[in-house]
C-alpha cells in the first residue's frame, strides 16, 4: 500500500484500461474518481464494490472531456471532494479507423479533442496545486501509437505522437517540483476499444472473432499476447511510487515487443 492518503484522476475510467488502473490505485491506497461513459446503476455498483473491496473512497463524475470546460470542471470538482489531486492519470480515448483522404473530419477533431487536447487541459488544471504541494504524479495513457505509426488511424496517431510531445514538456517544466509526468505507451489490450476494432475486421473478412484476434496480435507484436488492464494498473501504480520518483518524461512502453522492432 504506498499510495494512501493520495487522491487519484482517472479519466476514462468505467471501462477497459482506465478501470484496471482505478482499481490498481484504490488497492494501492489512493481515494479514486472514476469519469466516463456508461449505464449510471452499473457503474454506482461497481463503484460501491471497489469502495468496499479496498476502503478507500471511490467517487464518479460522468464529465464529457472533449471540451475545456468539461475537463476544467472535472479537475475542480475532484479537488474539491478530496481536498487535492495527487495522481492524474490522462486515459480516456477513442478510435476511428478510416483512409486519410476519406477520414471524416468531426472524427478528427473529436479523437484530437479527447486523445490530445483533454490530455493539455487535464495537466494544464491539475498542475498549480500539484506544484504549490510539491508532490504529483501525471500519467499519461499513449499507446505504441505514440512511437511508430500504422495505417488508417491518422488522428489516434497523430494524438498519441502529440501526447508524448506533451508529456516531455510538463516533465521539463515540473522537473525539481516533485512532480513527475510519464507516459505509458501499450501494445494491444483487449477492451472495448479494441475488440469493436477485430469485429469490425472479422465482418469485413469474412473470418471469426478467434481468428482475427491472433491476426491483429501477430501483425504488430513479437509476442502473441494481449496485455491486461491489470497490468497497466500495476505500471501506473510503480509509477506513482517512491521507486519511480525520479522518472520523469519517459515514454514507458507495455506492447508485446510491438515497437522494439
Ligand atoms: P475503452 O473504450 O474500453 O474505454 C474508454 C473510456 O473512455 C471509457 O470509460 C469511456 O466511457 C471513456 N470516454 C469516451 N469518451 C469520453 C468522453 N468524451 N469524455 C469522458 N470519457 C470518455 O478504451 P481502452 O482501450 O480502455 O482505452 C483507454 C486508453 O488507452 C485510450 O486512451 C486508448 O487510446 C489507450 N490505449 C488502448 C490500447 C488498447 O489496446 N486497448 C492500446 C494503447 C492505448
Amino acid at each position: 500500500m504506498t499510495l494512501i492518503g493520495r487522491h487519484a484522476l482517472v479519466t476514462g475510467s468505467t471501462s477497459g484500461i482506465g478501470w484496471g488502473v482505478a482499481r490498481a490505485l484504490a488497492h494501492a491506497g489512493a481515494d479514486v474518481m472514476l469519469n466516463g461513459f456508461g449505464d449510471p446503476d452499473e457503474i454506482d455498483e461497481r463503484r460501491r464494490a471497489l469502495a468496499e473491496e479496498t476502503r478507500v473512497t471511490v467517487g464518479y463524475d460522468p464529465a464529457d472531456l472533449s471540451s475545456a470546460e468539461g475537463v476544467a470542471g472535472l479537475v475542480e470538482r475532484t479537488q474539491a471532494a478530496f481536498g487535492s489531486l495527487d495522481v492524474l492519470v490522462n486515459n480516456a480515448g477513442i478510435q476511428h479507423v478510416a483512409p486519410l483522404d476519406e477520414f471524416p473530419v468531426e472524427r478528427w477533431d473529436a479523437v484530437i479533442a479527447l486523445n490530445l487536447s483533454a490530455v493539455f487541459h487535464g495537466m494544464r488544471c491539475a498542475i498549480p496545486q500539484m506544484r504549490q504541494r510539491g508532490w504529483g504524479r501525471i500519467v499519461n495513457i499513449a499507446s505504441a501509437h505514440g512511437l511508430v505509426a500504422s495505417t488508417q488511424k491518422v488522428a489516434y496517431v497523430a494524438a498519441k505522437h502529440g501526447v508524448l510531445g506533451a508529456t516531455k514538456v510538463a516533465a521539463l517544466e515540473l522537473a525539481n517540483t516533485g512532480v513527475t509526468v510519464n507516459a505509458v505507451c501499450p501494445g494491444w489490450v483487449l477492451t472495448p476499444l479494441v475488440e469493436r476494432q477485430i469485429a469490425d475486421r472479422a465482418a469485413a473478412n469474412g473470418t471469426s472473432v478467434a481468428e482475427e484476434s491472433v491476426a491483429l496480435l501477430s501483425e504488430k507484436q513479437p509476442m502473441h499476447t494481449f496485455t491486461t488492464p491489470e497490468q497497466i494498473g500495476d505500471l501506473v501504480v510503480f509509477l506513482c511510487s517512491d521507486a519511480a520518483a525520479t522518472m520523469t518524461g519517459a515514454p514507458v512502453s507495455i506492447d508485446g515487443g510491438w515497437t522494439a522492432q
